[in-house]
């Protein structure tokens, strides 16, 4: 299996590469902006708790988050692997993470980090909020108060893969396809270096 985590501030641009790694790697994308905006378009309660805290930039409760990451697991049991956009973004989302892996008989591979500074992630995501129809894309208050929390509260879960040695950083400004050729040179390297634990490979030649 292939688990990646796909980091960095929003606006870095995670959803675009995600969507092209999904593709070259046969991965599910779980991303938890995607999945709390889909639980606010049907109106759940939990949907409405997160909207509240989403349009102000701040980050949903680590319960919450997780507990939806630990159903996507469930529901994907064919999955090739995972690319997660946007989870975790807290040491404990991190540590959950890295629980709810093993027990899948699977882990982390790899953390991609892409570093944009903060005046172009704020032109980009003026940009995106002319058309994603996102309450917190619209205000430069709101996205420099989520930049503001990408720095307090999620940057130091890179030490948690850093620490694992599973924590490779990017350049994010460039051409998109630029980007992705680095990103794949990165995960080929990984999976060269690390194929699978015993654990997988027992569950593979099993199967
Ligand atoms: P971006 O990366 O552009 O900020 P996301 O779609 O990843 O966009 O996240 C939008 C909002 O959803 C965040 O500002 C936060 O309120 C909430 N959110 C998403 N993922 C998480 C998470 N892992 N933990 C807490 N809150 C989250």
């Amino acid at each position: 299996m292939l688990n990646i985590v796909l980091f960095g501030p929003p606006g870095a641009g995670k959803g675009t590469q995600s969507q092209k790694l999904i593709t070259k790697y046969n991965l599910v994308h779980l991303s938890t902006g995607d999945l709390l905006r889909a639980q606010i378009a049907q109106g759940t309660e939990l949907g409405l708790t997160a909207k509240k805290l989403m349009d102000e930039g701040l980050l949903v409760p680590d319960a919450v988050v997780i507990g939806m990451i630990g159903s996507a697991l469930e529901t994907n049991p064919q999955a090739g692997g995972f690319i997660f956009d946007g989870f975790p973004r807290t040491v404990a989302q991190a540590e959950s993470l890295d629980q709810l892996m093993a027990s899948h008989n699977t882990h982390i591979g790899c953390m991609i980090a892409l570093e944009v500074q903060e005046e172009e992630l704020v032109k980009r995501l003026l940009e995106r909020g002319k058309t994603s129809n996102r309450p917190d894309d619209q205000d430069e208050t709101k996205i420099r108060r989520r930049v503001t929390v990408y720095n307090t509260e999620t940057a130091q879960v890179a030490g948690y893969y850093a620490a694992q040695k599973k924590f490779h950083a990017l350049n994010g400004i460039g051409p998109i396809d630029d980007i992705f050729g680095q990103i794949c040179g990165l995960i080929d390297l990984h999976q060269a270096a690390k194929p699978e634990t015993p654990a997988e490979a027992t569950k593979e030649v099993k199967a």
